[in-house]
């Protein structure tokens, strides 16, 4: 099959969270299983165009305000054909939707209907080598792909795969942006690009993609229900190809604790001795005593209230004064985000000797947390999948989560703690089990860890998911 995938992020190229990862993952496992997969993204800023190759000829982009030059850069990626939008009016700047993580840039809808139409010119340009089966389509930077072509009557054999990685943010914009797009307020309407006075672009993808993923089952059932769907139950439950869960899987080979040159010592479930050594590096790298009595909490983290910052941070509710005052841990955080929430975090390690954070984004310290802790902390509000759950896991590491989307597909009990509600109160109590645990039981906890090492995060199953989907819809 031909499939071409079109994303605004993709790892190592672009990363902001999980979305990268994901898109990745499934484009390289689409192409080992023998398909031709091409992936379109933008050119941003911090991707060298020295390492890339540009296409002769330059790509011209048509828009509401006359045809714009664009230009495709190339390059191979395990197999996958990279091409990425060059246009530096609106992608030469750092940043992928704003210079920091809890920021957009104001022209957001401009840049991302531009990249959907540069997109749409690229699978021209690749359709002289074949019309593509299948467009996948990723989050709403790239919902508007199925939208132009139904607003645009395109004749393509292609069926476009919308995947929702994240409902909770659909690019809703000011209904006086609806111009950027080039769709006329007529046709914005009946293609549900225009919904509470809102130009909504997830919403219209979900309107006009011939099928609609998400990233676990569980997270698909809650899109269905009203109270946790961001809205979109109404019009998922109008589709007559019904909504799909597709567990994400991991990447292996980048996260395997027999093989991470990230970490101070490999490991694996047979031979778990490597992980001490991990946790006695980590602990020394953050200048906390190397005990191994104590439990160290690890929390790799995107710092917005999804995360569950609140009741975690919350300045003056939130439970992590009392979880470091009451519970003998270790903490380590790793993220970056809510402004607030980095403060508060600096000013709670200021207080207390256990709290260590780095307020950043740094891949390999994700790795050296994920090896060194003992337990991860991922007290999500909502979470479509989650990774760094799975990576917890597969690196021995016990996750303490709640019940929702793909963390209730992957946490069990028998391999994590539960947190009952997204509660100050809950967290505390779930961490205090965990920590009771690791120093009264510590066979138990092993055994906790060592189920979590031994289960199956790999990509293969939702490999061979997407791939049926895409032979049904192709007619294959
Ligand atoms: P989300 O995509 O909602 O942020 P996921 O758990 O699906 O959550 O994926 C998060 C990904 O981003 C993981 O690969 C995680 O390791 C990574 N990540 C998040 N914050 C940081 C950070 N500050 N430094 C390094 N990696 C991070």
């Amino acid at each position: 099959m031909n499939v071409v995938v079109v994303t605004s992020e993709y790892a190592p190229y672009a990363k902001s969270g999980g979305l990268a990862d994901a898109v990745a993952a499934i484009s390289r496992s689409m192409a080992r299983r023998g398909h031709r997969v091409r992936a379109i993204l933008p050119r941003y800023y911090s991707i060298d165009r020295g390492q890339l190759t540009p296409d002769p000829v330059p790509l011209p982009v048509p828009g509401p305000g006359g045809t714009e030059p664009a230009r495709i850069y190339r390059s191979v990626d395990s197999g996958v054909e990279m091409l990425f939008v060059d246009f530096e009016p609106l992608f030469g700047r750092d940043g992928i939707y704003g210079s920091r993580p809890d920021d957009a840039f104001a022209d957001n809808l401009a840049r991302f209907a531009f990249f959907a139409r540069a997109a749409l010119a690229t699978v021209d340009r690749l359709s002289a080598q074949g019309e593509p089966d299948i467009l996948h389509v990723h989050d709403w930077p790239a919902a508007l792909v199925p939208v132009l072509l139904r607003a645009n009557g395109a004749a393509r054999t292609a069926r476009v795969v919308l995947t929702i990685h994240n409902a909770g943010y659909q690019g809703a914009f000011p209904i006086g942006e609806l111009g950027a797009t080039g769709i006329d307020g007529k046709r914005a309407g009946r293609l549900g690009l225009v919904y509470n006075d809102t130009v909504n672009l997830l919403r219209a993808g979900v309107t006009c993609a011939d099928a609609v993923t998400t990233v676990s089952p569980t997270h698909a059932e809650e899109l269905l229900r009203e109270e946790t769907s961001f809205g979109l139950h109404s019009v998922l439950s109008e589709r007559t190809r019904p909504l799909q869960g597709i567990l994400n899987g991991i990447d292996t080979t980048e996260w395997d604790p027999a093989g991470d040159p990230y970490i101070a010592m490999n490991f694996d479930a047979r031979d778990r001795s490597g992980k001490a050594a991990c946790k006695r590096a980590l602990q020394r790298e953050f200048g906390l005593p190397d005990d191994p009595a104590v439990p160290v909490i690890g929390q790799v983290t995107r710092l917005v209230e999804q995360k569950g910052i609140g009741p975690l941070f919350g300045p003056g509710y939130g439970s992590a004064f009392r979880i470091c005052s009451d519970l003998p841990v270790q903490w380590i955080i790793l993220g970056s985000g809510a402004a607030w929430c980095e403060d508060e975090i600096a000013a709670l390690a200021r207080r207390l000797a256990n709290l260590r954070g780095r307020i950043g984004y740094d891949e390999a310290l994700a790795h050296r947390i994920e090896a060194g802790a003992d337990i991860f902390l991922m007290p999500s509000l909502y979470e479509p999948c989650g990774l760094n759950q799975m990576y917890s896991m597969r690196y021995g590491t016990v996750p303490i989560a709640p019940r929702t989307g793909g963390l209730a597909d992957t946490v069990r009990e028998d391999r994590g703690f539960i947190i009952d509600r997204v509660t100050p109160e809950s967290i505390f109590d779930a961490v205090a089990r965990a920590t009771r645990t690791y120093r009264n039981a510590p066979e138990l906890f092993a055994a906790l860890s060592a189920r979590g090492m031994e289960a199956d995060f790999s990509w293969d199953r939702s490999a061979a998911d997407y791939e049926a989907l895409f032979h049904a819809l192709a007619g294959r």
